[in-house]
């Protein structure tokens, strides 16, 4: 089984994708996780790509193009694979869609998670962590799991923690638009990939606004 998933930075792909990992068994490949990875350790692909990544830029091509069609050689993909965050732009596109011809494989699902650009953002800002456990969801845009009030001051709806705050990058304006100028761009970014795939392939799209659980039911139910 071998899936791709597309959606901007707040549209809850990497929750998505987690639940699409999980149906199928299939290692999820994220190329920020393999550049982040490979930067703590030092390598020299790490050094080649950090400044690029620190400044929200994408790495090159010639530098992520071949860590990804390499890294979908590997014993752990002859089963299959789920793709997140490459390919990012029409180049990265073009080149994953030749290599899949010329290996004879095909593309079994291409998941779009639609969101509108105003929304991601606000999902960005609106995150909050908890100090007792960060994986408790808060979020100050999202209805369903909003904060709790409690005299005037915000608390963790699920401890009820009273020490929430922001994540500085989750606030950094600049830089998530900048990630999202990537993302929304149809000439030559993430949408054109995109649509170049819809050229080529069935994509199914998911609408991103509905709950964590919304989304991933109906996304289950179009994955039979
Ligand atoms: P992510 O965790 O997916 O948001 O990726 C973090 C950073 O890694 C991005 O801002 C880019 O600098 C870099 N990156 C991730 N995926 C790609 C890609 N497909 N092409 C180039 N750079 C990428």
């Amino acid at each position: 089984m071998n899936i791709l998933i597309f959606g901007p930075n707040g549209s809850g792909k990497g929750t998505q994708g987690t639940i699409i990992q999980k149906k199928f068994g299939v290692p999820h490949i994220e190329t920020g996780v393999i550049f982040r990875e490979n930067i703590s350790k030092g390598t020299e692909l790490g050094k080649k790509a950090k400044g690029y990544i620190d400044r929200g830029e994408l790495v090159p091509d010639d530098i992520t193009i071949p860590m990804i069609l390499n890294r979908l050689k590997e014993a752990d993909c002859a089963k299959g694979w789920l793709l997140d965050g490459f390919p990012r732009n029409l180049a990265q596109a073009e080149a994953l869609w030749n290599a899949l011809q010329e290996e004879k494989m095909q593309l079994d699902y291409v998941i779009e998670i639609v969101l509108d650009r105003d929304t991601s953002k606000k999902r960005i800002m609106g995150r909050r962590l908890c100090a007792t456990d960060n994986n408790h969801p808060n979020n100050i845009y999202i209805d369903a799991i909003k904060p709790v009030e409690k005299e005037g001051k915000l608390i963790c709806r699920v401890c009820g923690c009273e020490k929430l705050t922001a994540r500085a990058d989750d606030q950094d304006e600049a830089a998530i638009d900048k990630r999202h100028n990537i993302y929304y761009d149809t000439k030559t970014g993430t949408l054109a990939a995109v649509n170049y795939f819809k050229q080529r392939v069935k994509v199914i799209e998911v609408d991103g606004n509905p709950s964590v659980k919304e989304v991933s039911e109906s996304l289950l139910k179009k994955l039979v």
